[in-house]
């Protein structure tokens, strides 16, 4: 007997986060009938201005988080770092995707490069270093260059070091905090790419075709729909995200990043536990968005198609970059998404754009 739940319209979705994509998966929701819950501290989350209900608690108030379960049907989240004290005490109330072992492998670089490399999928050479005396050992061990992460909480570049020199690795290890990491080697990859895939209550699987991301001091700048890569390639790199969701038992969207050597093989980086910045080009240039598809999964409806109809280049709006709003929506093949953000800071996601081209017909270049 199958004793997964499913999510009928009329009934509601928890999602731990109210940023940006638990607003794009709250809007998404409404359009198959499902209501969202959106918990998160921030007074000015922008999900709560969609959302039918949010509360207003931190991720550790037990209360809170208690009534916010035993309102919804199932739960998700919108961000990796879910405390694992809270993620386990909202599953022990109501069904939590993707599960506990997902958001454990993606909270950890070690775990996740381990799993990654136990499945005979390639990855940056790396090494443990959760001492100043291994980070050393790593470094003379791996090889230099390489890269000194935080195992735990970095994103967007933060916690990460670059290497070059032996002598740098105790004082680069201290200047992270003297907080566990790994040592990666350095990787001269030719692009950066992303699959997006989603994993149903079923098993089924599918997965949008890979994309290309085009980074600046770290943050995601663009992303080319479809990427700058050989068919075969394409297949690959799809099939080793649809097997890392099966691996995992993963239930909901995931984004796989993935680095594409000059002979074409592949290394994976990183897994995002949930829809991710690279995805948001499916909004606009597929049948069923990455959001729509994350609600279908959790909700145990069938996956939706990941076919595209139209190529794509994503741009995201950092900080003032949003103020020109006015010049694009006067393109009329440029589709305009703002995060309704109250306060617009340097470097901070605002908003995004994406602009459609004929299948075959984009430039080749952003
Ligand atoms: P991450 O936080 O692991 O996603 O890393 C952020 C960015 O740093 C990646 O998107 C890459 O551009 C770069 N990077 C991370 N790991 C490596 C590596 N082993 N070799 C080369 N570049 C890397």
């Amino acid at each position: 007997m199958n004793a997964d739940p499913v999510v009928a319209p009329g009934g509601w979705i928890g999602i731990l986060g109210g940023g940006q994509l638990g607003r794009m998966l709250a809007l998404a929701a409404a359009e198959l009938g499902i209501n969202i819950h959106i918990l998160d501290p921030d007074p000015e989350a922008p999900a709560a201005d969609v959302a039918p209900r949010t509360t207003r608690a931190a991720f550790d108030n037990k209360e809170a988080l208690t009534a916010f379960a035993r309102s919804v049907d199932v739960i998700t989240y919108e961000f990796e770092n879910v405390p694992a004290e809270t993620a386990a005490h909202l599953a022990g109330l109501r069904p939590v995707f993707p599960g506990p072992r997902a958001l454990a492998t993606a909270q950890d670089r070690l775990e996740e490069k381990s799993f990654i490399r136990a499945l005979k999928i390639g990855t940056a050479p790396f090494a443990k270093a959760d001492t100043p005396e291994e980070a050393a050992a790593a470094a003379s061990v791996l090889g230099l260059p390489a890269i000194l992460k935080t195992r735990r909480l970095g994103y967007d570049g933060k916690g990460q070091v670059k290497l070059t020199r032996p002598e740098d690795a105790v004082p680069t290890f201290a200047a992270l905090g003297g907080v566990p990491c790994i040592l990666e080697r350095f990787v001269a990859f030719e692009r950066e790419i992303s699959v997006i895939a989603a994993r149903g209550h079923d098993a089924s699987l599918a997965a949008y075709d890979p994309v290309e991301n085009i980074h600046e001091n770290h943050i995601l700048r663009s992303t080319l729909a479809p990427a700058r890569i050989a068919e075969e390639t394409a297949g690959k790199a799809r099939a080793i995200a649809q097997e890392i969701l099966t691996a995992l038992d993963y239930v909901g969207v995931m984004g796989v990043e993935m680095f594409v050597l000059g002979d074409g093989s592949l290394l994976v980086n990183e897994l995002a536990p949930r829809v991710h910045n690279s995805g948001h080009w499916t909004m606009d240039a597929c049948y069923v968005s990455q959001f729509e598809q994350h609600i279908k999964a959790v909700a145990g409806w069938p996956l939706g198609t990941t076919e595209r109809h139209s190529d794509a280049i994503m741009h995201n709006l950092l900080g003032q970059e949003v103020e020109q709003w006015r010049n694009l929506s006067s393109d009329s093949r440029t589709h305009l998404h703002v995060y309704g953000k109250r306060q617009t800071k340097p470097g901070r996601k605002m908003g995004h754009y994406t602009r459609l081209y004929a299948r075959g017909l984009r430039p080749n270049r952003t």
